[in-house]
């Protein structure tokens, strides 16, 4: 279900809502928003404007605010992570797909279920109309897990 589009479309769509919302179109803005465009994971803002400062020079201050617009016009998705740093992710062009979470560590990961997927697709209501879904698991990673102890019986 990968659906192809382009960096023009998006940036449409970004350029449409800081006209209408009358914000400047700064060209850093749209660094950001090319940089989470290209980009397939999951992304906190303090990693983001890191990776960022070798191509582009931005403040936190100005990844923060973009990512703030990016969320009211619904072009990424703030995760309901746990742990200290808010996670997102973009919501175009990429496989439907589920997250499990580690309640631990807040490490995430991706899984796709045919089934799933097919089931929620299959689920109509009559007065509200479905865009996109999301599901987490939550639980604890490997890394998280209390270690079995190894039996020296046996
Ligand atoms: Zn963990
Ligand atoms: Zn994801």
């Amino acid at each position: 279900m990968k659906e192809e589009i382009t960096y023009e479309a998006i940036k449409e769509v970004f350029t449409a809502y800081l006209h209408k919302k009358k914000l400047r179109k700064t060209p850093e803005r749209y660094a950001i928003l090319e940089k989470i465009y290209l980009s397939e994971a999951h992304f906190d803002a303090e990693t983001l404007c890191s990776d960022m400062q070798t191509e582009y020079r931005v403040s936190l201050a100005t990844v923060y605010n973009t990512i703030e617009i990016m969320l009211d016009c619904s072009l990424i998705v703030k995760h309901p992570f746990v742990g200290l740093t808010s996670k997102y992710e973009k919501t175009f062009g990429k496989t439907t797909h589920h997250h499990l979470i580690c309640s631990k560590c807040g490490n995430v990961r991706e899984f796709t279920d045919k089934k799933i997927q097919t089931m929620l697709k299959s689920k109509t209501f009559a007065t509200f109309e479905t865009t996109h879904y999301s599901l987490y698991l939550y639980g604890l990673c490997n890394k998280c897990k209390p270690q079995k102890k190894k039996s020296l019986k046996n």
